[in-house]
């Protein structure tokens, strides 16, 4: 059995271990703490780390979490990543260290110029890691690329299989609704989804993992073709919003300025 665990870290970002009772993988190593005492905890070797991409608050304890644990450390080619050994550019097929499970790296460049995400396989479920590039019914800032970058990898990310299970890389579900519900007040999916996230946050849970279904249903980035979403944007931007990719940089700046 492989199972995917949450570990809150700095503000309000997720390290993500993937672990099968002995060995375990890491997605975004934030901080180096709170992760090796929970190896610790749990008597797990860390066997990798995957990087989505260079920020501080994804890869701020690789130095010293590398120190401790002899793993490689995987993360894009063309950015800046601490202790990498191995660099990736997006398109590659590796079979995970220890747990032994494929893994691909898909490139989603946008909020960051060489921003991976990583496909895993296990005998469980698909599980997407996509960092600061797709969050539960949001998306990341546009900081390098291009909207026209952003959207096109947020569509990579959509053609997923629906019964994908998606692991963002911050708790930023309840801020992303409140957005999402200004833009689309008639959709009831996401009212019922806004219900019972804030009955999971009240909980002291994590609103994540979703599944790609969901995001399709609810998430306003991977929803520009629809014509609600379309007249809305329109609405606040004056622009034409006539294709999904105007459609949704429309929607970046708008929610950029959403308070
Ligand atoms: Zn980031
Ligand atoms: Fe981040």
């Amino acid at each position: 059995m492989v199972a995917i665990i949450p570990i809150p870290v700095l503000a309000d970002n997720f390290i993500w271990l993937i672990h099968d009772g002995r060995y375990a993988v890491a997605v975004d190593a934030g901080s180096a703490e709170p992760l090796l005492a929970r190896l610790e905890a749990l008597k797990l070797t860390l066997s990798a780390v995957l990087c989505t991409h260079h920020h501080a608050d994804h890869v701020g304890g690789n130095a010293a979490v590398a120190a401790r644990c002899p793993a490689p450390v995987y993360g894009p080619a063309n950015e800046t990543i601490p202790a990498r050994t191995v660099p990736l550019h997006g398109g590659e097929t590796l079979t995970l260290p220890g747990l032994a499970l494929s893994c691909r790296a898909l490139a989603v460049p946008g909020h960051t110029l060489g921003h991976l995400a990583y496909v895993v396989e296990t005998p469980e479920e698909t599980a997407l890691f996509c960092g600061d590039t797709l969050f539960a019914a949001g998306c990341g800032r546009v900081f390098e690329g291009t909207m026209a970058m952003m959207w096109a990898s947020l569509s990579t990310l959509r053609a997923l299989p629906e019964t994908t299970r998606v692991y963002s890389g911050h708790e930023y579900t309840l801020s992303n609704l409140r957005f999402a519900r200004v833009v689309e007040p008639d959709n009831a999916a996401l009212a019922a989804r806004e219900a019972a996230v804030q009955a999971l946050r009240a909980a002291g849970k994590p609103s994540l993992p979703s599944t790609l279904a969901e995001e399709r249903a609810t998430n306003p980035f991977l929803r520009v073709e629809v014509p609600a979403v379309q007249v809305a944007a329109r609405a606040h931007s004056g622009l034409p919003c006539e294709t999904a990719a105007e459609t949704f940089a429309a929607l970046r700046a708008w929610k950029d300025g959403f308070r």
